[in-house]
C-alpha cells in the first residue's frame, strides 16, 4: 500500500523543539513526570524527552479500548506497571493521536486517582471532526483532518510504526 505523506520530519523535528521549549518553561522546579501511552507514542517520546533539557522522569502506561459485543460502549483497560511512582509528581501524559478523546481523558482519571500532584496532556496530532469527550490537550503538535494516519509511532496492523514521517495509507 501506498503512503502519502503528511507531516515530514522535520515539521515534527521542529514542533518537538517548541513544544519541549514550552515544557521546560512549565515545569522547571517542578517533579515532571512524562507518562507515554504505549505503543503509539514510543518515537515521540524519545525525540520529544531530548528537547526537554530540565530533570523529569520518563514512565509507561499501555491502553487497550475493547467495544462491547452487545453495546456501542468501550471500555478502556489500563496497565500502568511501569508508571510506579506518579503520587506527589506532576504528570504529563503523552499520547500519539487524540481523535474521540476517550483514552486521554479516562487516563487523566486514572493518574488523578493515582495521588499525582497534576496532571496535564500532551498529543503529536489532533484529529478534527471525531471527538467525543471534551477535553483539550495542553501541547498539541498538529491538528490534522479526520484521515487514517501512520507512522512516527501510529501503526496500520501493527505495521509502519517506524516510518520517520507522518503520512496518510492510500487503500
Ligand atoms: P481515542 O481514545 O482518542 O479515540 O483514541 C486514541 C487512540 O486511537 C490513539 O492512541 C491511537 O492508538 C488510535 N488512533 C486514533 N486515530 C488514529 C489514526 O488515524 N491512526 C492510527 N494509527 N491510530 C489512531
Ligand atoms: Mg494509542
Amino acid at each position: 500500500m501506498a503512503v502519502e505523506p503528511l507531516i515530514s520530519e522535520s515539521q515534527i523535528r521542529d514542533r518537538l523543539a517548541e513544544l519541549g521549549r514550552q515544557i521546560e518553561e512549565d515545569y522547571r522546579s517542578r517533579p515532571l513526570t512524562i507518562v507515554a501511552v504505549l505503543t503509539g507514542s514510543l518515537i515521540a517520546l524519545a525525540d520529544l524527552v531530548r528537547q526537554i533539557h530540565i530533570p523529569h522522569r520518563i514512565a509507561l502506561v499501555q491502553a487497550s479500548s475493547y467495544r462491547g459485543a452487545t453495546t456501542t460502549s468501550t471500555t478502556l483497560v489500563i496497565n500502568d506497571a511501569f508508571a510506579p511512582d506518579v503520587s506527589g509528581r506532576d504528570v504529563l501524559l503523552l499520547d500519539d493521536i487524540l481523535d474521540t478523546g476517550q483514552t486521554l481523558a479516562n487516563l487523566v482519571r486514572h493518574i488523578q486517582d493515582r495521588g499525582a500532584a497534576s496532571v496535564k496532556t500532551a498529543v503529536l496530532l489532533r484529529k478534527i471532526g471525531r471527538q467525543v469527550v471534551p477535553i483539550e490537550p495542553d501541547y498539541c503538535g498538529f491538528v490534522i483532518p479526520d484521515v487514517f494516519v501512520i507512522g512516527y509511532g501510529l501503526d496500520f496492523d501493527d505495521d509502519y510504526r517506524h516510518l520517520p514521517y507522518v503520512g496518510v495509507l492510500q487503500q
